[in-house]
């Protein structure tokens, strides 16, 4: 058998994202000899057809808001009635680019070799790159994942998140497919951009596992904004008139449209990896199954991010990452990272931001809550006269009075809430949030004044 010391390298990551990046990056700072393969571009889903494309467009989107609030303010403005569909994706991908090069100078820096290409495993401690074969004592697997794509008639003209970053002409209008995170924040960007947008989701209301009255406020935001929302309805089948979509639905009735973007959830990227003659345990729904310490079932293969069985989240992916590099390279005992109270956002508009529980989610594992709820305007929006409501809450614990959730939808969430997730982390109680004096005035405060 091999020994360790003749490999080619100590650690092989496959999969230059989020999490594969991060993990080679500091396992090379730490003095292993690292190897990277990937054959998409550099930065994975999060850099170039996910977080940060779409954050790119979020703000473009918000201007539509800020030309309509700025008159409130008495400023001499019309809102622009389009968009510069071809500037803006040109200074889009531009940036993407830019964020590209700085990837790669990063695993330049810290020494970490490139290789461009498919990568798949031999065996255990072999991997071929193309036509290239290496050779490495550990390897860990991040591929992410890739759009799951419905297999319902004429589902070759739907688009997935893959592809809608890179339209040609802005959609007049698009119809969106799904309930999640996706699918939300694409009907603001389009909104804002000026497309008409009709939502289609197959349950009673959207991002299921959220809180309820986030989700009821987010709906009757985009009502108010004119956006089409279809609940228990799915897309049954699509046929293309020239230009035209004619998107039919599960309820009977029909959408006529020239984009439709399905965004019904991602599938792993485990494909073409050679994973099953290796010996690498998959769940049932394909994900790399992870034990601790992100071993799979092949003790030297390893296994992180959107691939494997935990938390589909970009940050997640970037702290399993590193991580794992410092238990492998420094001795670290656990690489173990907890999963407990991570905040998330939805680039909806209004936005929603949430760490820990929900109202549901705390009273379904037995807790006996108290709730604490506050609906205003952002003071932003009064001169502005626009109508749109912001929503807190906070889930606290009867017995122990610890906060066990706090949940906004509205102006700054994603912004505001980083800093409760810290709070609970550090199993704030209500009490602490009561001595807390409010930074005024702000929207944040309300937090710390709920009664
Ligand atoms: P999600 O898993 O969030 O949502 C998938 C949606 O599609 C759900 O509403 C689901 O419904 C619905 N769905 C699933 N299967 C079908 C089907 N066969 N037919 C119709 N509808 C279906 O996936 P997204 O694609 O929105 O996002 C993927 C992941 O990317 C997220 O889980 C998240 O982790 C990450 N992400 C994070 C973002 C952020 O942090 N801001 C932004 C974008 C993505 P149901 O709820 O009923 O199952």
């Amino acid at each position: 058998m091999t020994q360790p010391h003749n490999y080619d390298f100590d650690y092989f990551v496959i999969g230059a994202g989020s999490g594969g990046v991060r993990s080679s990056r500091i396992a090379a700072t730490l003095g292993a000899k690292v190897g990277i393969a990937e054959y998409k571009d550099i930065g994975g889903t999060c850099v170039n057809v996910g977080c940060v494309p779409k954050k790119i467009m979020a703000y473009a989107a918000d201007y539509h808001g800020h030309f309509e609030d700025a008159k409130g303010y008495g400023w001499d403005v019309k809102a622009p009635k389009n968009l510069d569909w071809g500037t803006f994706i040109t200074r889009k991908d531009a940036e993407i680019k830019r964020l590209n090069g700085i990837y790669d100078g990063l695993l330049e820096k810290a020494g970490v070799t490139y290789y461009s290409g498919h990568a798949s495993l031999k065996d255990p401690h072999t991997i071929q790159i193309d036509n290239t074969v290496v050779t490495a004592d550990k390897i860990l697997i991040a591929t992410g994942g890739t759009p799951r794509k419905d297999m319902i008639p004429g589902a070759e003209h739907t688009l997935t998140s893959d592809e809608i970053f890179h339209l040609k002409q802005q959609p007049e209008h698009i119809l969106i497919i799904g309930g999640g995170y996706v699918a939300v924040e694409f009907a603001h960007i389009f909104h804002g951009m000026g497309s008409k947008v009709s939502l289609c989701y197959r349950g009673d209301l959207f991002l299921r596992g959220f809180d309820d009255d986030i989700r009821e406020t987010l709906k009757e935001e985009m009502i108010k904004q004119g956006i089409d929302l279809h609940f228990n309805c799915d897309l049954a089948g699509v046929e293309k008139d020239q230009d035209t979509l004619l998107a039919r639905m599960s309820s009977g009735k029909t959408v006529e449209c020239d984009t439709i973007l399905s965004a019904i959830g991602r599938v792993p990227n485990t494909q073409g990896l050679n994973l099953d003659e290796v010996g690498v345990d998959l769940c049932p729904n394909g994900q790399i199954k992870i034990g601790d310490n992100f071993q799979t079932s092949v003790p030297n293969i390893y296994a992180l991010g959107d691939v494997a069985n935990k938390v589909p989240l970009t940050p997640v992916a970037t702290a399993e990452g590193q991580s794992l590099a410092y238990h492998l390279f420094a001795d670290k005992q656990s690489a173990d990272i907890s999963y407990e109270n991570i905040a998330t956002a939805v680039f909806s508009q209004p936005p929603i931001a949430t760490v820990g529980y929900s109202e549901h989610e705390a009273e379904g594992l037995g807790h006996e809550i108290t709730v604490f709820k506050t609906r205003f305007r952002s003071m932003k929006y009064i001169l502005a006269e626009r109508d749109e409501k912001i929503l807190m809450k906070l889930v606290v614990c009867k017995k122990t009075d610890k906060v066990l959730g706090v949940h906004m939808i509205g102006l700054d969430a994603p912004e505001i809430m980083q800093g409760f997730a810290v709070a609970l982390n550090a199993g704030a109680t209500k009490a602490d949030f009561d001595r807390t004096i409010g930074i005024h005035p702000t929207s944040a405060e309300e937090f710390v004044t709920m009664k």
